[in-house]
């Protein structure tokens, strides 16, 4: 293996796999280097187990149901140990692949830890390596907060490993992790807790959303403990866990307490200090939008970047970027307006463009609100009857939609293709335009009125 590149990607996740792959098909010598398992934080620790147990969560509460419709079925117990072996050998089956694709792509691999030794001089072990291009794609890590026994908790990359599904599970933050793992806890039969520092989940949402997702989770019975700021983690003579207020007021009794409070970058081994590399306050990698960072010839996308921490998202800078240096394309990058996003809550979450608030202060009050509420077909024959909401925010005279958000069953399938029509343009005459397909819950988005 020689030691010149003309491409060296640090980090083998999602954006920096999806970028040495680009580059290598247009010729470039490419060089992965990652220091964990193939795939990133998505594959291992992400988006692919946290839809095995949302699926999982999906199922149960299909059963739940099943006794409405007819059948003679409840549920039988779960076993979690069955269901994580399940997702693991999943899970190593997608390193596998992900490992072959690169040497299929004629992308070399190096495992270890990158770190520069300038802006173009990478070490690993003793190795050097050296390039004029070099990708940082480094990603993050779950944020555990410096307070007394904050070690008594776990994080997502915990969450994962668990052999047995928690009893009695304190989950502490109001994103997108808290959200869904207190959701698939709670289904699958965990009681759940969730302390968050003020009134509202997922506060940066619309407020349709954020208000029906909570609403939804009450009534399921998770309980919520609001407005909760603590002085640190706590574990009680009888071994269970809790925490202290920072009034010094004292709650325990759980088996399980999980920190889900943002997540912060992985630059502390990358020892950017012998670059001309920049990050913000915040640790992150600062770049322009040709994803340049402040050293020439260095590259940053991703979850390194202070932009939407999504895979498609640093997958998509990560090709464009390729696009750009390998293939003449100098005007390729990728465009961060409109990135449509699911939330895996119970019931899932799908949004695309503006909220209310966001469109009201941007357009000053020039907008206008299509909604509707209802229940999915699904329930009329059950007594369960868990709303459904869709919302159209439009500008203007000629109703550009700028916003759309959806909460209820088939959310996060829905969402695509509504954020193709937002990307090309689309107006509400456009969505009227549109045949309805009937009986579903997205019909109601082309019927508004
Ligand atoms: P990563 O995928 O984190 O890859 C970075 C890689 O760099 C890692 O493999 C790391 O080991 C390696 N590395 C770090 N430092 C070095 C070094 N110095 N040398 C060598 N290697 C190094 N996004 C979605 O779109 N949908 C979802 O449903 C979703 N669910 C999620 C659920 C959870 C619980 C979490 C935590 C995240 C989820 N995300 C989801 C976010 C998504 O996983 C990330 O946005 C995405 O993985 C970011 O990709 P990346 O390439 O920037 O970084
Ligand atoms: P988020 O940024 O989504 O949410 C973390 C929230 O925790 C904050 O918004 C804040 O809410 C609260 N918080 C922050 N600090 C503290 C603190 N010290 N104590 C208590 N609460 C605190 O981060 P996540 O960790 O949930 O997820 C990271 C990112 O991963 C997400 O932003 C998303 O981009 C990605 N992701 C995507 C998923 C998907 O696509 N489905 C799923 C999971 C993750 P407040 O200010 O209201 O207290």
């Amino acid at each position: 293996m020689s030691n010149e590149y003309d491409f060296i990607v640090i980090g083998g996740g999602s954006g920096g796999i999806a970028a040495a792959r680009r580059a290598a098909e247009y010729g470039a010598r490419t060089l992965v280097i990652e220091n964990s398992r193939m795939g990133g934080t998505c594959v291992n620790v992400g988006c692919v187990p946290k839809k095995v147990m949302w699926n999982a969560a999906q199922i149960g509460e299909a059963i739940d149901l099943a006794h409405d419709y007819g059948f003679n079925l409840s549920r039988q117990g779960f076993e979690w140990s069955r269901i994580k072996q399940a997702r693991d050998a999943y899970v190593k089956r997608l390193n596998d692949i992900y490992k072959l694709n690169l040497e299929k792509s004629n992308v070399d691999v190096v495992q270890g830890t990158g770190q520069f030794i300038d802006n173009h001089a990478i070490q690993v072990d003793r190795n050097e390596y050296t390039a004029p291009h070099v990708l940082i794609a480094t990603g993050g890590r779950p944020t555990v907060p410096a307070l007394p026994g904050a070690d008594l908790g776990i994080t997502s990359d915990g969450f994962f490993q668990l052999e047995s599904r928690p009893q009695n599970a304190l989950v502490i933050g109001a994103g997108y992790i808290a959200t869904e793992l207190a959701g698939v806890l709670h289904a699958l039969g965990s009681r759940v807790t969730m302390a968050i520092r003020y009134e509202k989940l997922l506060r940066s949402f619309d407020h349709t959303l954020h208000d029906l997702v909570m609403e939804q989770m009450l009534n399921s019975g998770i309980n919520f403990l609001t407005n909760t700021n603590m002085n640190g983690l706590i574990k009680d003579h009888n071994g269970t866990l809790g925490f202290e207020r920072n009034n010094g007021e004292q709650v325990a009794g759980f088996d399980c307490i999980i920190w889900a409070i943002g997540r912060e970058t992985n630059i502390e081994s990358l020892r950017l200090k012998n670059t001309d590399i920049k990050t913000n306050d915040q640790g992150f990698v600062t770049t322009d939008q040709y994803q340049n960072t402040s050293a020439e010839g260095v590259y940053a996308v991703g979850d390194v970047t202070p932009r939407a921490q999504l895979t498609p998202v640093a997958i998509a800078a990560g090709r464009r970027l390729s696009e750009r240096l390998f293939n003449n394309k100098p005007e390729s990058r990728l465009d961060y307006s409109n990135i449509p996003t699911v939330i895996f809550s119970h019931p899932p979450i799908g949004t695309v463009g503006l909220t209310e608030l966001e469109a009201r202060q941007h357009f000053d009050d020039d907008i206008r609100i299509y909604q509707s509420r209802f229940i999915n077909m699904r329930y009329a024959v059950s007594e369960h009857k868990p709303p459904t909401l869709v919302k159209l925010i439009v500008q203007g005279p000629d109703e550009k939609v700028v916003g759309c958000h959806i909460i209820g069953d088939g959310a996060d399938e829905m969402t695509q293709g509504f954020a193709v029509a937002i990307k090309m343009g689309a107006t509400k005459q456009d969505f009227d335009d549109t045949v309805a397909i009937h009986p579903t819950a997205a019909e109601e988005l082309v019927t508004l009125r």
